[in-house]
């Protein structure tokens, strides 16, 4: 990214997922957006990911199982999307990409964006995927804007 160390606040979890009732998480974005006031939140994925694949999976792996059933809701909400694609690897990715802008979402759901926003116009949310095999990040360029107006007229905390 071009940064210097220390100039990005990071918190990691299995597959990126940003669930609303995750204290770690939440209590992240509030500390980012009211203390060190940033400008940006991006969330990234990474394809090839072991959190999404092992979501595709009928198994069950015990204490994972919720956690992974948000990726599981996010492949029900795509389900026509995913499924009409036939190869195994390319619906693989895909789900990747997807589960990337469906937590972009749960970050805008927040009141903290949400009403820092409203405020300050910023932070911007952008979904990105790292690919292991070419270490290129790719923008998924999210339409921040239209995402925070659609989420608004059910989500609204501003
Ligand atoms: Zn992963």
């Amino acid at each position: 990214m071009g940064l210097e160390a220390g100039e990005v606040f990071v918190h990691r979890n299995i597959a990126n997922l940003v669930p609303t009732i995750d204290l770690n998480v939440m209590s992240v974005i509030n500390y980012a957006v009211r203390h060190l006031n940033v400008k940006h939140i991006i969330v990234c994925g990474h394809y090839n990911c072991g959190g999404v694949k092992a979501a595709l999976t009928s198994t069950d792996l015990g204490l994972l199982n919720p956690w992974l059933r948000n990726i599981r809701d996010v492949y029900r909400l795509h389900e026509k999307e995913l499924d009409a694609i036939a190869d195994e690897k390319a619906r693989f990715n895909r789900l990747v990409e997807l589960n990337v802008i469906e937590s972009c979402r749960n970050v805008i759901k927040t009141a903290e964006v949400q009403q820092s926003y409203q405020e300050r116009q910023f932070p911007i949310v952008h979904g990105w995927v790292f690919d292991l095999q070419d270490g290129l990040l790719r923008d998924l360029e999210i339409d921040f804007h239209e995402m925070l107006r659609e989420i608004k007229k059910i989500y609204n905390l501003a």
